[in-house]
């Protein structure tokens, strides 16, 4: 049963449901790959706490860092 072509799709869907809900068939997907992949397990919780702690530590306050030097472009 091929459900993900990769475990980086799932963290993809997992980082998405963070910040938006998934699509029914997104969630299904994430959920069942999770039931059958421990490694996805341990980064959803990982996520989850951090996005919990992060905005109390600060981490993801980085808007306003005027970045110096900026990466590449990249295009997505
Ligand atoms: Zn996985």
């Amino acid at each position: 049963m091929n459900i993900f072509h990769s475990c980086e799709r799932a963290a993809e869907l997992m980082s998405q449901a963070l910040d938006e809900p998934l699509d029914l068939a997104d969630q299904m997907r994430l959920r069942i790959h999770l039931k059958m992949c421990r490694n996805c397990q341990e980064v959803e919780q990982q996520m989850a706490t951090l996005h919990i702690l992060a905005p109390q530590l600060g981490l993801f306050d980085l808007d306003k860092n005027d970045d110096p030097d900026p990466p590449m472009a990249k295009t997505d």
